[in-house]
């Protein structure tokens, strides 16, 4: 089959490797999409290293078809679409004891070390099928749009740290596929005020399209004012912020209401510092979260509500790749081009 390997820093080879076949407990499915995000693009240019393996076949966010099932596995149907969580965890460390499975230790994920979705065919280790790491998904689904449960698996992590309530007015700092996702889910959880802010106007159609009530340039306005503005002088209840300026963090605690909860939800430069006034979250009673990968109960949800139409994700997927064309399509979504960039094999 024909698979793209991560071979070195910015290398990665479309590659002849032998079709993989299902030992006992084992599956392997047909790729039905691979979704590519940032770090994809962090792992070829060698900027992210921890738990990747040279050689791996790359693409952690993707769903496939059920091939073929090895003897003893059950509950899934050859034809099954499935989605596949890419963190399988250890299940006996102290964060998988601790309700943090995805904080997992000795966590191995597909497409840094596992075989990932970059590829025609991908082999499911009977660990990870045993975990729950694959989730059969609504048999009508667009394989893309269930690619996509790896993203917004990670975003209903982030709303479970921070929360949602009915009539919440939400900040969402960053309108990238993330800020999206997040604007996707606050309309679903009954926000009523959604306002997204992003540093380009393409971007914010789009939130408009998928639920954002107010959308503002950076630059164009002083956010925090704006925010307090549209809320008779209080401020947001909750601000995520879904993109990694520093400057921006500050931007977040100004913007939030006392009381209010702000999220860092982006990933933000390595070894850089923001500066920030701590007195905004001591006076203000401000509650700072975070959000960081998924559990399988995240996964799962998100499979679901991708297949039942409760969370359009389709409204994110730009123009496709083949397979053959996966290195571009990593090198197209480090542009920041498309917002969403799914490879198609076949
Ligand atoms: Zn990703
Ligand atoms: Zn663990």
């Amino acid at each position: 089959m024909r698979a793209a390997v991560l071979v070195g820093p910015n290398r990665l080879e479309m590659q002849d490797v032998p079709t993989p076949t299902a030992g006992p407990g084992e599956l392997v499915l047909r790729v039905g999409a691979n979704t590519v995000c940032g770090t994809d693009g962090r792992i070829l240019r060698g900027e992210k290293t921890a738990g990747v393996r040279q050689g791996v076949i790359m693409g952690h966010e993707f769903s496939g078809y059920v091939h073929e099932i090895g003897e003893g596995v059950e509950g899934y149907s050859e034809g099954d679409l499935v989605g596949v969580m890419p963190t399988v965890p250890c299940l006996r460390c102290h964060y998988c004891l601790n309700h943090l499975e995805h904080m997992c230790i000795n966590a191995k994920l597909f497409g840094y070390w596992i075989d990932g979705g970059l590829a025609e065919y991908v082999l499911v280790s009977a660990e990870a099928i045993e975990r729950g790491a694959i989730v059969v998904a609504d048999p009508g689904a667009d394989p893309a749009e269930i690619a996509l449960a790896e993203p917004l698996g990670c975003v209903l992590n982030g709303v479970d740290n921070y929360g949602i309530d009915i009539g919440d007015t939400v900040l969402i700092i960053g309108a990238g596929p993330i800020g999206l996702l997040h604007t996707m889910v606050a309309k679903q959880r009954g926000a009523s005020q959604i306002i997204v802010v992003n540093r380009s106007p393409g971007r914010l159609e789009v939130a408009k399209e998928v639920g954002a009530t107010h959308t503002v340039l950076t630059g164009d306005v002083d956010v925090p004012e704006y925010v307090k503005d549209l809320t008779g002088g209080l401020g947001a209840n909750v601000a995520v912020q879904c993109i990694g300026a520093l400057d921006l963090f500050q931007t977040a605690l100004q913007s939030a209401r006392n009381g209010g909860r702000v999220n860092a939800f982006a990933g933000f430069p390595k070894g850089q510092m923001a500066s920030i006034d701590p007195n905004l979250i001591h006076y203000n009673e401000l509650t700072v979260t975070g959000g960081s990968n998924m559990g399988r109960n995240n996964y799962r949800r998100a499979v679901q509500l991708i297949g039942d139409g409760s969370i359009n994700v389709g409204a994110l997927l730009t123009e496709p790749f083949a397979l053959e064309d996966a290195g571009a399509a990593i090198e197209h979504v480090s542009a920041g081009r498309g917002i969403k960039t799914a490879v198609i094999p076949g």
